[in-house]
């Protein structure tokens, strides 16, 4: 497995569990988020009413999952927790709705990959709290309509180009996370240590975090493999020294890239001449998934500057030359 894929990773669920945080004034960084959320969590507390529905979106690992539970925490209800592909018939959708107690959050990860026959099940849900489904086949088929409780969608999705505008548009609350900032990542991984009871210095901590992506998942799992190190080769402390020891012996380099990241980059700069190429040649080219490369390496590329997105395809910079010792001469003369 990559060490720095944003995905969860085996046994991490339940590691993960001990480190999350489980309320908005444990979450680190995202403050516009927290600041937002914050507000209109206080108001529908003081209304006694349910929570808008919200839609959280960004890049795998930033705190989605989080943060749907700091909402059903925070407005003090149950959450039930779904995602998009596990509900492949309308009826799996309605057996979940019908569970909802009043006010309850129903976080539905991976939105996106509703199927078309069961999101338009959640319209008339999420609009009128109704229930409306179709049983049976044929000739017996009928339509029964239901009332649901006030419930609270909280939908998580990687990218929000990839909703049907009738879906977004039902949302009243529409939330980004963006990549976090070393400082923040710094406090991130400062926190897991204390929880995990590792000792850390605090540039110990910041050099993990120069070289997480921007991503907390990352980070906390970077954090685990550095601990390891250091029980064995050093005396258990987190150092700055042991951390940089720890990455370069795991391939993670000084910006965080590894070997995916490298050969996304050099099959542009080798193969297309540093582009413009269509995503679907890049994916051919390194033998990748499309989604891999749309929703895991290159939003962090992009945001540190190694390559953009233009209507033509991706290109690389001048930065990813200079990352592997070239210039954009030379790699279009070799
Ligand atoms: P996503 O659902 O976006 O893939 P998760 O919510 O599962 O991401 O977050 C991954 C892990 O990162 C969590 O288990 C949590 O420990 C940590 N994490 C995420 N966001 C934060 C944050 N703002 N502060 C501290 N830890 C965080």
């Amino acid at each position: 497995d990559r060490l720095i894929a944003a995905q969860p990773q085996g046994s991490e669920v339940h590691v993960d569990h001990a480190i999350r945080p489980q309320r908005l004034t444990e979450y680190i960084g995202q403050p516009r988020v927290r600041e937002q959320l914050d507000i209109f969590i206080s108001a529908a507390r003081q209304r006694g009413d349910s929570l808008d529905h919200t839609l959280i979106f960004g890049p795998p690992g930033l705190g989605k999952t989080t943060l749907a539970n700091i909402i059903a925490a925070e407005m003090d209800v149950d959450i039930k927790s779904t995602s998009g592909p596990v509900l492949e018939r309308a009826g799996d959708l309605a057996a979940m709705l019908t569970n909802l107690q009043a006010g309850d959050v129903l976080f539905i990860d991976e939105i996106h990959r509703l199927p078309a026959s069961v999101e338009e099940v959640l319209y008339p849900a999420m609009e009128d709290y109704q229930l409306d489904i179709m049983i049976g086949e044929g000739p017996a088929a009928r339509s029964i309509k239901l009332d649901l409780p006030a419930f609270t969608l909280v939908g998580a999705t990687t990218r929000a180009g990839l909703l049907t505008s009738p879906l977004r548009d039902r949302f009243g609350i529409v939330q980004r996370l963006e990549f976090y900032a070393v400082e923040e990542l710094t406090e991130i991984v400062v926190r897991s240590a204390h929880l995990l009871g590792v000792e850390a210095d605090r540039d110990g901590a910041a050099e993990i975090a120069r070289r997480a992506r921007g991503t907390p998942r990352i980070a906390n799992r970077l954090l685990r493999r550095v601990r390891d190190f250091a029980e064995v080769r050093g005396d258990g402390r987190l150092s700055e020294d042991i951390a940089d020891q720890a990455l370069n012996m795991l391939h993670v380099d000084r910006h965080g890239l590894d070997h995916m990241d490298r050969r996304l980059l050099m099959a542009m700069i080798e193969k297309f001449d540093g582009g413009p190429v269509g995503v679907d040649s890049l994916a051919a080219a390194i033998s990748e998934e499309r989604d891999t490369i749309e929703d895991v390496l290159e939003p962090y590329l992009i945001q540190q500057g190694f390559m953009m997105r233009t209507a033509r395809g991706r290109v690389v910079t001048r930065l990813a030359y200079e990352h592997f010792g070239l210039t954009p001469s030379d790699a279009v003369a070799s």
